[in-house]
């Protein structure tokens, strides 16, 4: 009898993982869905220009997640009920256990955009130098231990960037669609349209 009922919860646990691991997959590109949807307004909002990736997270070079934040374009619900902006809900991966974003740390980011972009607000990229949107990459998913969490550099730090959802990566495109591609596939050339939109 015991062996019969191991048996079964031997054929039953992967498919309760694989389940798990979907639904976990599915909360995140909602996530994904929503961050492309805020930058996009964000974009509409500014003559065009898409959020400035990335700075030193003070206050004149904030970091992307904290420029939306504060003008808005994220959630107001705090995911730790502390009733303020910088914990907006789309910004936390359900797969991510340990690390919740706080949008002004950038060792918090579950999520990280696409450094082709534009560095700092200094350098404004608008979404009319983007040739080709449907094929440039703006916002994935990762794990990454260090300090280079809001940014995607695959080309540069590969032996460390980890999808979250293993094998692939959860992704957003210029042009609002999201879906997932395998590491394998990311270009290393920054010049290919997948970095450079063009
Ligand atoms: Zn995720």
């Amino acid at each position: 009898m015991i062996a019969i009922i191991a048996i079964l919860a031997g054929m039953l646990l992967p498919a309760l993982n694989n389940a798990r691991a979907t639904a976990l997959r599915t909360g995140c590109i909602n996530n994904l869905k929503q961050l492309a949807l805020s930058s996009a307004n964000y974009s509409d909002s500014f003559d065009g220009i898409v959020v400035a990736v990335d700075g030193d997270g003070s206050a004149k070079k904030p970091l992307w997640g904290a420029t939306l934040s504060t003008n808005g374009f994220l959630s107001k619900k705090g995911v730790n009920g502390d009733g303020n902006s910088f914990r907006p809900p789309e910004m936390n991966c359900p797969a991510e256990t340990k690390t919740k974003c706080y949008v002004l740390t950038y060792s918090t980011y579950n999520y990280a955009m696409n450094l082709k972009i534009g560095y700092l607000t200094s350098e404004p990229f608008r979404r009319n130098q983007v040739k080709n949107p449907t094929s440039m990459h703006e916002m994935l998913c990762w794990k990454i231990p260090w300090h280079y969490s809001t940014w995607t550099q695959m080309n540069k730090y590969s032996p460390i960037n980890i999808p979250r959802h293993l094998p692939n990566f959860t992704l957003s495109y210029m042009d609002g669609h999201v879906g997932t591609i395998q590491f394998s596939f990311i270009p290393t050339s920054t010049d290919n349209v997948f970095w450079s939109g063009k």
